[in-house]
């Protein structure tokens, strides 16, 4: 089931322990409606965001190499694409990637960075990339990692707890005091029930063709499907992701994809989230595009199959 979170072959998202238990007897396409499952989704895409942020020795040390490649007098200035390019083979999400390996080498007092335009990267030679380097950058690594790790585990012990709200935020912030909301205020969901908003549903009916599901949060792929399907006129990746932000740029309002059910459903992710995963489907063969000037998005072959009978 977790193809279903990421759309990825298991050997490729390696998410394996966080799929939402589906109650006995409930059918799979119910199941995908509930907002339990909605939020297994989150937790997935949350797990999935982690691990594709993790860096190997191997590719430190490919970054390390090219800098010393490239400096002359001991000065490096080459562009973050080529940094993107030798780390991934392709620069598509690559520059959180390359941030992240310039600054292990700078701690491990490899490299000394300059300040210099987000396109490039600039700075000088400080050090031999050597065993003792090599170390300390895993060493860097394997924090950042724990980090982003307990960050997770933070935001959804915060998210499953039993606990009022008011009071763990207050505790957080080393606040010991007791939560004192204003008087005929629901303190939280948790100890006012009544507070829990109404499941999602579309922000508009307008446009929406009879028989088109409503998309549960969090089912991004289903979304970005949905929208391509639907969408009239038809759109390319960067309309699918601003329809999913809930953009409002001039040309979308005028098209009317302000009126697509799933349209503003993934505005908690960043568009470089959603257009990553439009590109996934289209490697994967889910989507392809038209080619051509105006290129438009096109649904091309099924869903993962486990999407059917996995549960
Ligand atoms: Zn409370």
């Amino acid at each position: 089931m977790a193809s279903i979170i990421t759309g990825l072959f298991p050997h490729q998202h390696k998410v394996t322990s966080n799929d939402p238990p589906q109650p006995e007897g409930m059918p799979n396409r119910e199941f995908y409606q509930t907002s339990l499952f909605a939020e297994g989704r989150d937790k997935g895409l949350h797990v999935f965001f982690i691990q594709r942020g993790e860096l190997s020795d191997q590719a430190i040390a490919t970054v390390a190499m090219r800098l010393q490649a490239r400096a002359s007098d001991g000065r490096y200035d080459l562009g973050a694409d080529e940094l993107a390019a030798v780390l991934d083979g392709d620069t598509r999400d690559s520059d959180d990637k390359v941030r992240a390996v310039i600054g292990h080498l700078a701690r491990a007092g490899v490299i000394r960075p300059a300040p210099s335009s987000p396109d490039r990267v600039r700075g000088r030679i400080e050090g031999p990339f050597d065993g003792r380097a090599r170390a300390a950058c895993r060493t860097s690594a394997g924090e950042s990692t724990r980090a982003r790790w307990s960050q997770y585990r933070a935001v959804w012990k915060f998210v499953e707890s039993n606990a009022c709200r008011r009071t763990a935020i207050l505790r957080h912030f080393g606040d010991r005091s007791t939560p004192a909301p204003t008087a005929g205020v629901p303190c939280c969901d948790v100890c006012d029930s009544s507070w829990v908003p109404a499941a999602p549903a579309a922000k508009s009916s307008r446009k929406r063709p009879s028989g088109a599901p409503v998309v549960a949060a969090g089912d991004l792929d289903a979304a970005i499907v949905e929208v391509v399907e639907t969408a009239d006129p038809a759109v390319g990746r960067t309309r699918t992701v601003e329809i999913l932000r809930g953009g409002r740029s001039q040309a979308l309002v005028k098209s009317g994809h302000d009126g697509l059910p799933a349209y503003g459903t993934f505005d908690h992710l960043t568009a470089k989230q959603v257009m990553a995963r439009v590109d996934e489907l289209l490697g994967a063969g889910r989507l392809r595009s038209t080619g051509g000037m105006y290129p438009k998005l096109e649904v091309a072959g099924p869903a993962d199959p486990q999407l059917e009978t996995a549960a």
